[in-house]
């Protein structure tokens, strides 16, 4: 039989670390403290191999499940001396859920389960009489239950602001606020005791059923309930958006509550065993008196600093537990210190103390933030701890952006007084518009308007809206929030816990520092600092070159990267910024680039004289004109990259996207006036153009077989831009490929155009030109006959946006719509267009390189899709044999990192 509990304590476990898998992070990691003698309550963890069959078999849990169960609760009651349900002497227990990777806040939890009718009067007796304690235990259990088990599992969904948890919450605080209490802290347990019982009312009223009075049906509820949650709306979002498989499943753990609201002497709290934000080897954390897990990372009181390093500006006032609780103090140090050193890595941990005896809740390595993560590794590998390759390994390859992402200018922002304070949850700086809600996050990110998440609380409801929004600004919580963490995990600017921030959802209006803002109004933040400014502040790249931890730690990644980086560039700007980040060349430079923006006027109107025309000569005529401006767009960048590697791409697209569509009316007189041309001739000329499918139409190296004076014009204005350059004493690496290619007699055709023009040119200047001809792998067609297009093609380069929307079939203009719906109904685990399809397209360019390889052994092959800037493509693409990825400017430190992760990891076999 399938065993599916594993049961810890006593310093001891069935399971270890290593376990993840089975036993999900944190039932690996209690085993592990276990394994490691420190004080951790008994429990057991459910498999996620159970959950998986629990989804199997219709949400039921599998035969014996409970009987394995019961028998991992009786080795807890052992070892902690009391007895499930029991009357006089009652164990209660938590389920919490704990997948293989930490979802942080997207799952659900219950606590103090076991306490009913039966149970109380022995809990009480227990406690020394602790009614306050067990009536305060008591109506968070309900609140819980209701909103977790008897709510949320049950796939009920209500309204905005109707969930039966805010109905609750809504009853306590109006209770608080008739009786003027503050906090909870103040409330009697009479007063409790009622309100436990005017809750069960409520939740009858609103769900149709009883809170359940039976300890055994209140532990298999909230076994079901966390199972339930991994199919929960915000984990799955979460799953979405960090790629984690449906089929994971999450563990259920089952572990003996201990007690932080048990009064003065009891706590509980969350740390960092160094600061997530800056790296910093400090022990970093926040704790609450009186009170359970939950109230920390909520957000509902300002929780105290943990010690002197952890004050800040929000809790200096408060006390820590250094100064309250030595003692316990020191042995919470010691603890970090042994885990810091069994790990060799910066972990986050839960803690309650109860009566003063300190229990371990929890540990897992801890999200930190790009800059964290960098100097933690660094620090580490200093100290010996890890070597330079695990430290390479350290540092999620996204996460590096954070060194090079813009801040807000310092020049400007000290100029400014900041409007509001609160705490920097997130590095880096934010500029744009206040979206009071998800939704309106969302919105604002599909029209690509950079904006602010402003909310109350840090909410992990809110998990789409956060990735949506460019920062992050909350009200309340604090530095080990929902908020924070997930913020920091994404390298998003984040401020937590400002509290002179408040929100009027009615008026759609909040007030920051005491001004009124309107939805939409825009803010900046710095979340290095923890300020909110009432001005648009420019955005500034920070200098990497004075960074050194940019620069030991990029050192490392080149040392061991095997893959080349390029990026896709096709200006000065772009390209000097590229190289910066340590690109290598240009592996992808589109002409078509030069006649957007306000220097590409002039040009755009030149070849609308091309395209609109009807005869080869006027053709010819506008081409001619065109020549110097591409000429000089060539030459521009070529000069800047000196030396190394530029890939021309010949012009692409389909030439239609050049001028308004018939339709857009406004814009085609327009165009007919500047032309002096008669509307209707224009409007004619323009639906000569249309083509139902465009995308499949003339386009490409297509474009250049049917006009053939656009691909010389290309070739001469190319060659010139090279010869003058090599005039000049510059050092041009002109590579010229040809795109949309679907055999080599295309190849053929245009290398006669360019052999003939370079002949030309080179008798003109009196040079010599050496350049490379290849092509462009985007169309399926081109990987299976690549070894005949490697005949003439000295290099490829695959285009996998274009081979992923002709392998699936997807329009990538149009596919959003369809691509949230499978990714929803798992169909495909994620956007192709993002992450390379590797099952699929991957194979294609793997048989690409294989085919092209086979014809020429030297052939050079890179990637110049966007897949080319994401880590796990470019792990993939390393494996194919890739000699380059071509990204996006700010992809380029993503790359070298991804790359020389992948050349690592294929060094130790994984
Ligand atoms: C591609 O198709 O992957 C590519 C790089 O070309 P474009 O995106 O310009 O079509
Ligand atoms: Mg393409």
């Amino acid at each position: 039989m399938t065993k599916y509990v594993y049961t810890f304590g006593g310093k001891t476990a069935e399971g270890n670390a290593s376990m993840k898998n089975e036993l999900g992070g944190k039932g690996a990691n209690l085993a592990e403290m276990c394994l490691l003698k420190l004080p951790v309550p008994a429990g057991l963890t459910i498999t996620t191999e159970c959950c998986t069959a629990y989804y199997q078999n219709n949400c039921q849990l599998p035969a014996g499940l409970m009987d394995e169960v019961h028998a991992g609760m009786k080795n807890m009651e052992k070892l902690m001396g009391m007895k499930y349900g029991d009357p006089d002497n009652p164990l209660l227990v938590s389920c919490r859920s704990g997948a293989r990777k930490s979802m942080p806040g997207m799952m659900d939890t219950v606590l103090n389960i076991g306490l009913c009718s039966k149970t109380i009067p022995g809990l009480i007796k227990k406690t020394g009489e602790n009614k306050r304690f067990v009536y305060d235990s008591y109506r968070r259990l309900i609140m819980m239950y209701a909103d977790v088990v008897m709510e949320k599992a049950e796939g009920i969904e209500p309204a905005d602001g109707k969930g039966i948890r805010k109905q609750l919450d809504d009853m306590l605080d109006a209770f608080k606020e008739k009786k003027g209490y503050k906090s909870d802290t103040e409330l009697k347990w009479e007063e409790l005791k009622q309100l436990a019982e005017d809750f069960k009312v409520r939740i009858k009223e609103v769900l149709g059923t009883e809170f359940p009075d039976d300890a055994e049906a209140q532990l298999e509820g909230g076994i079901k309930a966390v199972f339930k949650s991994w199919n929960g709306k915000k984990a799955v979002s979460y799953r979405r958006i960090e790629g984690i498989p449906d089929d994971w499943g999450t563990a259920v753990n089952v572990q003996t509550m201990v007690f932080g609201n048990m009064g003065e002497n009891s706590a509980t709290g969350v740390a960092f065993t160094r600061d997530p934000a800056t790296g910093d080897n400090k022990f970093y954390g926040e704790w609450l008196i009186n009170a359970q897990g939950e109230d920390v990372v909520a957000g509902i009181r300002t929780p105290n600093p943990l010690n002197n390093d952890t004050k800040n500006d929000q809790n200096a006032h408060l006390k820590s537990m250094e100064e309250l609780m030595p003692e316990t103090y020191k042995e919470l140090f010691e603890i970090r210190n042994i885990l810091e050193d069994h790990y060799k890595d910066m972990l986050d941990i839960e803690f309650t103390i109860q009566e003063g005896t300190l229990y371990m809740l929890q540990c897992r390595v801890g999200k930190r933030t790009g800059r964290a993560a960098v100097k933690m590794a660094l620090d580490m590998h200093h100290d010996n701890w890890i070597d330079e390759k695990e430290a390479v390994l350290r540092v999620p390859a996204d996460k590096i952006i954070e060194l090079i992402l813009p801040i807000l200018d310092p020049n400007i922002e000290k100029q400014h007084k900041a409007l509001a304070k609160g705490l920097p949850a997130g590095p880096g700086g934010s500029v744009g518009r206040i979206a009071l809600t998800s939704e309106k996050a969302m919105e604002y990110k599909s029209k690509k308007v950079a904006n602010i998440l402003v909310r109350e609380e840090t909410n992990p409801e809110d998990v789409e809206g956060m990735r949506a929004a460019n920062g992050i600004l909350t009200a309340r919580g604090g530095m080990t929030s929902h908020a924070a963490l997930v913020a920091r995990g994404w390298g998003k600017s984040c401020i937590v816990g400002c509290s002179d921030v408040h929100i009027d959802f009615d008026k759609k209006e909040v007030k920051i520092g005491g001004k009124t803002f309107k939805e939409g109004d825009i803010i900046s933040l710095n979340g290095t600092l923890g300020a909110v400014y009432d001005v648009e502040m420019p955005l500034i790249i920070p200098e990497i070159e004075k960074d050194p931890l940019y620069q030991e730690f990029m050192g490392y990644v080149d040392k061991y990267r095997k893959m080349g980086v390029r990026t896709n560039a096709d200006n000065p700007k772009d390209a000097a910024n590229a190289v910066r980040f340590g690109a290598e060349g240009i592996g992808l430079f589109r002409i078509e680039h030069m006649f957007y923006g306000e220097d590409g006027q002039e040009p755009l109107k030149i070849l609308r004289n091309m395209i609109l025309t009807d005869t080869t000569e006027e053709r010819k005529k506008a081409l001619n004109e065109l020549e110097p401006y591409m000429k000089e767009a060539a030459k521009g960048t070529l000069k800047v990259m000196n030396g190394k590697p530029l890939t021309f791409r010949l012009m692409d697209p389909p030439l239609h996207e050049f001028v308004p569509k018939v339709e857009e009316k406004e814009k085609v007189t327009a165009l007919a006036k500047e032309r002096g041309m008669d509307e209707k001739e224009l409007v004619r000329r323009i639906e000569a153009l249309h083509e139902v499918n465009p995308m499949m139409g003339l386009r490409g190296v297509r474009l250049g077989i049917v006009y053939p004076e656009i691909t010389e014009t290309q070739f001469r204005a190319l060659f010139q831009a090279t010869a003058e350059l090599m005039k000049e004493g510059n050092d041009p690496h002109l590579e010229i490929m040809v795109p949309l290619t679907i055999n080599v007699k295309e190849l053929e055709h245009q290398k006669a155009i360019a052999d003939r023009v370079k002949a030309e040119v080179e008798a003109k200047f009196g040079v010599e030109i050496s350049y490379m001809y290849g092509t462009m792998i985007e169309i399926p067609r081109a990987t299976l006959v690549a070894d005949k297009i490697a005949k003439l093609a000295q290099f490829f380069s695959f285009g996998t946006n274009d081979l992923t929307q002709m392998t699936f079939g997807f329009s990538r203009d149009d596919v959003n719509k369809i691509v949230k719906e499978y990714t929803k109904e798992g169909i495909i685990p994620a956007d192709p267009f993002n992450t390379l399809d590797q099952e699929g397209v991957g194979q294609l360019v793997k048989l690409g390189v294989e085919r092209g390889r086979s014809e020429r052994a030297n052939l050079k092959c890179g990637v110049c899709g966007e897949h080319g800037g994401d880590p796990e493509s470019v792990k993939f693409f390393y494996k194919t044999g890739m000699t380059y990825v071509s990204c996006s400017p700010f992809r380029v430190p993503v790359a070298r990192v991804a790359a020389a992760q992948a050349a690592i990891e294929e060094e130790r076999g994984c």
